[in-house]
């Protein structure tokens, strides 16, 4: 990740002609010949498998469960030692309802037993370091080069399904965070020309307003819902003009709230397109051109667990989202909580003739968010990118109270010192403007909903759209 944000860093600094015109020329290279043989052979085999049966489907998961198992339990100190522990070995794998005799580990396991988890690999492999999302202390883990050039592939078939093509011209509107004197960039991985947010203001959204003018972008692609609702606020407030070349809103990483979806709607005339994965890459859900969730089986397995473990059956469950992924060699996660929740869609085929699982709703990074009073909005999945770099925290909540307060839960470790809540007070304040005061309650545990997903932020003030953009 160090590496990429400085070659981002790099790139944010040429003159805007320059990008505009790099960003032109890079996307037309075709990804089949930058990525090499790996991704040519693994999209061939995707553009097969979407027209499997369930059950060949399934038992190639199987085949590659079993694979897996045998490699990490042979290779990985963790997962030897784990499995030993709980009375779990590879020969107890018959068929595919032996899945639930496999231990589950969560994200605490990874934060203590990186080293142990991971496997060596040949030399030739290319290895990152990637680190875990979520509202606790990040975990750093290897990443093969592969791993990244195949989550390409998923990513450009799902784009072939709407009938995006990977030459056209993209813009991603994230919250990210920015060094001094950084601006917007081309990612060439991404293929799109990255707008980093640290907050949502009218000033910033209006600074973006003319590169995306002459970017002219077919399609937002893995935006924040939080973003681009907040875009098409200010294009519904004539604050900035509406950009005619978008025809295409692909969204990530937050859960898009009812609200934004219906005023993106309105707004651009376009229902926009939902993508779920996280950063420790488990699970893949994707929706079709019939605006259907579907679980990507050739990424990974992905499983729905009720409060007991057990595989939710009925449509309309809910579960938490546990992942087994496929991709990244060098550290596999098996059986992993994402803690992420998502209902159970209904058994029957859907229209678009993919033969993959449905579920209905995700819940991920989710919450209120957070305002001041001069018009700066935070949302949650913007402010993790602060929580997330924070040392010793295992989990926290900020709870804004009026416009001018809000108090931080704060549940330490036992590394946890003073300092370390100075660093987080001092980031949050920088990130209001100083214009909030935050009031720091060290707790043992934050109370949580049963079966949903952990809010960063509740907020008492006002949430609903017509406040957006008028205070
Ligand atoms: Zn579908």
């Amino acid at each position: 990740m160090e590496i990429a944000n400085t070659i981002n860093q790099f790139y944010s600094k040429f003159p805007s002609p320059i990008k505009i015109y790099g960003q032109r020329f890079f996307n037309r290279i075709p990804n089949a010949f930058i990525y090499g043989g790996s991704y040519r052979q693994l999209r061939a085999s995707l553009e097969n498998s979407q027209h499997c049966s369930k059950d060949e489907i399934r038992a190639k998961q199987f085949s590659e469960l079993k694979r897996i198992i045998s490699e990490y339990y042979a290779k990985s100190r963790f997962y030897s030692r784990f499995y030993a522990k709980h009375g779990f070995s590879p020969e107890h794998l018959k068929d595919w309802s032996d899945i639930e005799k496999i231990p589950l580990i969560d994200k605490s396991i990874v934060r203590t037993q990186t080293r142990n988890l991971s496997i060596p690999l040949p030399f030739r492999e290319i290895v990152f370091l990637s680190h875990t999302g979520g509202t606790s202390s990040p975990m750093f883990f290897p990443e093969t080069m592969k791993a990244r050039i195949f989550e390409r592939a998923f990513v450009d078939r799902f784009y072939s399904w709407h009938g995006l093509d990977e030459e056209e011209p993209k813009v991603t509107l994230k919250g990210i965070g920015m060094m001094p004197g950084q601006s917007w960039f081309y990612s060439p991985f991404l293929k799109s020309t990255v707008l980093p947010f640290l907050e949502i203001s009218i000033e910033q959204l209006k600074k973006y307003a003319p590169v995306i003018q002459r970017i002219k972008p077919k399609a937002f692609v893995f935006s924040y819902p939080s973003l681009v609702y907040s875009y098409a606020r200010a294009i519904k407030k004539g604050f900035v003009p509406k950009p005619a070349s978008i025809k295409m809103i692909f969204c990530s990483s937050e859960v898009m709230l009812p609200y934004q979806r219906e005023e993106i709607e309105e707004v651009f005339g376009i229902v926009p397109v939902n993508y779920y994965g996280q950063n420790e890459k488990v699970s893949l859900i994707q929706e079709c051109p019939y605006h259907e969730s579907h679980v990507i089986p050739e990424y990974g397995i992905t499983e729905i667990l009720d409060q007991e473990n057990k595989h939710v059956t009925e449509e309309g469950q809910i579960g938490e989202i546990v992942g087994t992924g496929f991709l990244n060699r060098a550290f596999l996660l098996i059986r992993y909580k994402t803690e992420d929740f998502a209902i159970k869609g209904p058994d029957r085929a859907c229209p678009c003739g993919l033969p993959y699982d449905r579920v209905i709703n995700i819940e991920g990074r989710s919450g209120d968010f957070l305002r001041t009073d001069n018009g700066i909005f935070l949302s949650p999945a913007m402010l993790e990118f602060t929580v997330d770099h924070m040392s010793h925290i295992t989990d926290i909540q900020l709870v804004q109270t009026s416009i001018h307060q809000v108090n931080i839960l704060l549940c330490p470790d036992v590394d946890f010192e003073e300092k370390d809540a100075e660093e987080l007070v001092m980031e949050l304040r920088k990130r209001t403007k100083d214009r909030i005061k935050f009031e720091l309650k060290i707790v043992d545990s934050i109370a949580r909903p049963l079966n949903a997903k952990k809010r960063l932020i509740i907020s008492e003030l006002d949430q609903s759209a017509s406040d957006f953009f008028e205070t």
